[in-house]
């Protein structure tokens, strides 16, 4: 169980930690709970604003119209006794040498009382000349049972004529909260009461495709419900047997039974091959939320942007927990994090750091799925052990993977594959990734519908013909990946035969013996 934000404070401030920079924008949820905090220490609590100076929150205290910055800083100095001081929106003023400076001194000044500084702002900005005095926390979203606090509000206050719905059981109700998780307070209780004006009750969908748009809005976070299954997969057998297995490793039996929290998996391969609809089909093989995150997104343009998307995204993503996050197209983002140093000031490594440490030090509930087509251009330290729990290679489908995918497809698209000579079929697609048989089957059904008859292996075949495979174009590519993959990564599939290119070489590792899928 990861340790809540309120609780983290309390600690920093026992420990008498001088700055604390607070990133939220839920200014008014995160006061109310440093006012808890300040009953329970016995401390006054004040917040300062340009526009207000200080005002009290909890407590004896006068602060006086003090609006300037800098004369902020010399008063909290001034103060006798014990307090807490929120500076709201500080961010705007730390260009200041003498803001810099002010809060530096103060840092030493307050370690010896029993007064903490907390800066509160939705934007994270430090000049490295106080990044060593202050600690940092990204406040959590409302967990759980802050939001079934609203649930519980909103049925209290029901105007005539609405009905409770699901929330009149628990199991409904926990279904309501569900929906509204990885959204902030006010969030959460705008898509609740707006599913309830439009459907006269609560309504888990409306609340969904609501969260749905608000997390979209954010830019570089994108959540799907479950759609996929495992077994629109083709091939991938030892990939699949691994998630399988993995299926019920986050309930607490998997915790009593000494079982670790599943990390993540890396998955790297030929495009086209599965990698993002394996992401799908996880979160919905285990019953998980899947949350995509576009990591050439994340580069947002605006300094200091990027760190607060990333932060920002594996806050979202610990509150919906247990949830799977899918990183896409990883080596877009991650790229030559050493040498962008020069050219971004160092922002891509620190936001790529941003998320390692997370990764290694992630206690949430959140199983991580990274893909990535080019490996060269992945960071190394991504590959060091305790990262991922595994890196799986997704190579180019072998014949009896082709069969299945042709399979898939054609039952797809509701044709039954008994029609169809798939021995021929295999046989005319070596080097085809599973985005090109679904290709294949599709354009087979276009020319099909034109010429006014149905689907048959000619045709298949001729569309077959009509294709020429990534693989052909970008073999170099594909050769140097398998390389690279010999001993960094787990074969994704168990049959790895030559059919599938003509200079394919088995991976050399030990196939799986008896498999349960
Ligand atoms: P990219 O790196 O280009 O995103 P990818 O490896 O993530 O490629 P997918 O997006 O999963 O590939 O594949 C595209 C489509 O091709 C899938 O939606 C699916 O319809 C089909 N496909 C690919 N591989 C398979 C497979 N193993 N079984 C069934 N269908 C497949």
């Amino acid at each position: 169980m990861a340790i809540s934000s309120a609780v983290e404070v309390e600690d920093l401030i026992k420990a008498r930690y001088p700055l604390v920079y607070i990133v939220s924008s839920e200014e008014a949820r995160v006061e109310e709970a440093l006012r808890q905090i300040a009953l329970r220490r016995e401390r006054v609590l004040a917040a300062w604003s340009i526009t207000r100076g200080f005002v009290k929150l909890q407590g004896e205290f006068r602060g006086g119209d003090v609006r300037d910055p800098i004369k902020a800083l010399d008063h909290i100095a001034g103060i006798e006794g014990k307090g807490l001081f929120v500076l709201r929106d500080f961010h705007a003023y730390v260009d200041n040498p003498t803001v810099v400076r002010k809060l530096r001194d103060l840092a030493h000044d307050l370690k010896k009382s029993q007064k903490n500084v907390l800066l509160l702002s939705p934007v994270l900005k430090i000049p490295p000349e106080l990044e060593k005095e202050v600690a940092i926390i990204d406040w959590d979203l409302p967990d759980r049972g802050e939001i079934d606090g609203i649930v519980g509000r909103l049925l209290q206050e029901l105007p005539v004529g609405v009905e409770p719905g699901p929330a009149a059981d628990p199991q409904g109700r926990e279904r309501i909260v569900e929906a509204a998780l990885g959204l902030t307070y006010v969030e959460a209780e705008n898509v609740l009461a707006k599913s309830i004006v439009r459907n006269k009750t609560f309504h888990v969908q409306t609340i969904l495709s609501e969260k749905k748009h608000i997390i979209r809005k954010s830019g570089i976070l994108e959540y799907y419900e479950a759609q996929e299954s495992l077994d629109e997969i083709g091939g991938l057998e030892t990939l699949k047997l691994w998630l399988q297995k993995r299926r019920g490793a986050f309930t607490s039996k998997a915790r009593d039974f000494g079982l670790p929290l599943p990390k993540g998996i890396l998955l790297i391969g030929v495009p086209g091959c599965g990698k993002s609809l394996t992401a799908k089909a996880v979160g919905a093989a285990w019953q998980m939320p899947l949350l995509r995150l576009d990591v050439g997104k994340i580069f947002g343009g605006l300094v200091g942007a990027s760190e607060e998307n990333i932060r920002k995204a594996l806050k979202t993503a610990e509150a919906i927990a247990p949830a799977v996050l899918w990183l896409d197209e990883m080596e877009k983002g991650f790229s030559g994090t050493g040498s962008s140093n020069m050219s971004d000031g160092g922002t891509t490594s620190r936001v790529f750091g941003t998320f390692v440490t997370w990764m290694q030090e992630k206690t949430s509930p959140v199983f991580v799925i990274a893909t990535a087509n080019d490996v060269r251009a992945l960071p190394p330290e991504l590959m060091r052990k305790g990262r991922f729990d595994e890196i799986f290679f997704v190579d180019l489908p072998s014949r009896e993977e082709r069969k299945t995918i042709v399979e898939i497809h054609l039952k797809k698209k509701r044709r039954d594959p008994a029609t169809i000579d798939l021995g021929k079929v295999v046989d005319a697609t070596p080097e085809f990734s599973g985005a090109e048989l679904e290709q294949v089957v599709v354009s087979a059904l276009y020319d099909a519908f034109d010429a006014g008859g149905d689907v048959s292996t000619e045709g298949v075949l001729a569309s077959a013909r009509e294709i020429v495979p990534l693989a052909v174009t970008m073999k170099e590519g594909i050769d140097n990946m398998r390389e690279w993959a010999k001993t960094r990564a787990r074969p994704a599939s168990v049959t790895q035969d030559k059919s599938a290119g003509k200079d394919r070489f088995s991976i050399g590792i030990e196939p799986s013996r008896k498999l349960e899928v």
